[in-house]
């Protein structure tokens, strides 16, 4: 089942895909977000840790890199 991301070594994106259903980015300038699918990015980044995948991200409206980059998790409702 799945477990909370365990402290130490942050998770990578291959890791994240196989919990999370996507990318929950979110602009911190202009408020634009997006959730986007994992499968763009593993076949260049699956062994990146997330965190510094997130600093890759841009905002797509605005060109902006001061994106909030988090996990997109599956609703449970
Ligand atoms: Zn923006």
């Amino acid at each position: 089942m799945a477990r909370p991301s365990p402290p130490g070594p942050p998770p990578t994106l291959r890791y994240l895909a196989e919990q999370a259903v996507g990318i929950d980015a979110e602009c911190r300038d202009c408020w634009h977000r997006v959730v986007l699918g994992f499968e763009g990015f593993l076949a260049r980044y699956a062994d990146m840790p997330f965190p510094d995948f997130a600093r890759l991200m841009k905002c797509s409206a605005c060109s902006s890199q001061h994106v909030n980059v988090r996990p997109a998790w599956p609703s449970r409702s």
